[in-house]
């Protein structure tokens, strides 16, 4: 919790990414930081691979307060940090940073951010099955979360890499014995296709639709039905993954509220205020 003098005094913060083309968190924050009477400035800061080390030690000379993570720092970050939360380090990602007394601390707020957009439908997926494509960092928030949160009684990762989805398995298998975590090929249909039918949440956690509604990840022949939840990662955008399950009857979930949800879970994390949730959003244009 910082001070009431902190909170009173000109500081800054941001958000570190490469190529960082686009990103809606420095117009989230300072809107908030503006609303709540906080005299702290958030921006974004594009960083190259090889200048992470040199970034972290300039904001540490400059007297940049926390920081955002995002691709693709989220999980090699963890190695410049003095500290990482439990949770951040079960997951493997980290996306909130703030300087305390010890040093830089990393926690992971796009958990938080996740299972909002999820929470409403607890319920309805509790003992079911899930597929999540894509098996980078926010493929890992949402297994954590479906696993350990949600009760999912079996969980597919369908990836274009098959290093990167086996490496996952052996990660996600750890998180409950019970919970039947297997991998298939984006390319081999056939291989998923079964999974597909019986699921009831398919989640995508790639890039795929990012670029436009005409951008698809799934191919033609496999189709939502009507007792699906299609949730995608993407925010501000209509994606074609939604769009299809939306037309199939399916109930379908923008990433706009795990947006919303992680920054204003690190927002509370800097200045130990809560988010004004409600201005913002009327505020804020994604
Ligand atoms: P990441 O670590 O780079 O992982 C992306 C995954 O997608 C990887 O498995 C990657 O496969 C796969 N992928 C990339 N392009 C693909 C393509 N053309 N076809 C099939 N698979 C592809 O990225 P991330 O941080 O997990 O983010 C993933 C998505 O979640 C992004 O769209 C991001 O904006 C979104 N996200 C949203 C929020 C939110 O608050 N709403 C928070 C975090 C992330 P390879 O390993 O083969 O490259």
């Amino acid at each position: 919790m910082p001070s009431a003098k902190l909170l009173r005094r000109p500081a800054a913060l941001g958000i570190i990414g490469y190529p960082l083309d686009r990103t809606a968190s420095p117009a989230i924050h300072n809107t908030a930081f503006r609303i709540r009477g906080i005299p702290w400035t958030y921006a974004a800061f594009r960083v190259a691979p090889d200048d992470l080390q040199s970034a972290l030690e300039g904001f540490a000379a400059s007297g940049v307060i926390g920081f955002n993570v995002t691709y693709p720092y989220k999980e090699s970050i963890a190695k410049y940090l003095n500290q990482v939360t439990q949770r951040a380090q079960e997951i493997g990602a980290v996306n909130t940073v703030w300087q305390s007394r010890s040093g830089w601390v990393g926690d992971n707020t796009d958990l938080h951010g996740f299972a909002a957009g999820l929470r409403p439908l607890k319920r309805r997926l509790s003992g079911e099955s899930a597929i999540i494509f894509g098996a980078g960092g926010a493929a890992r928030t949402a297994a954590f979360a479906l696993i350990r949160d949600f009760n999912i009684s079996a969980l597919l990762i369908v990836a274009r890499r098959p290093k990167r989805a086996h490496d996952f398995v052996q990660w996600a298998s750890h998180l409950d014995p019970l919970v039947a975590v297997d991998s298939a090929s984006l390319g081999s249909l056939d291989t998923w296709r079964p999974a597909w039918k019986a699921a009831r949440l398919i989640v995508n956690a790639t890039p795929v639709g990012m670029s436009g509604a005409k951008e698809s990840l799934l191919p033609a022949a496999v189709r939502f039905q009507p007792d699906q939840i299609a949730y995608d990662l993407i925010y501000g955008r209509a994606t074609r993954f939604l769009t299809r399950a939306r037309r199939a009857g399916a109930q379908f979930i923008p990433g706009d509220t795990m947006l919303w949800q992680q920054a204003a879970r690190s927002f509370e994390i800097w200045t130990g205020k809560t988010f004004p949730l409600k201005r913002a959003l009327a505020e804020v244009k994604l």
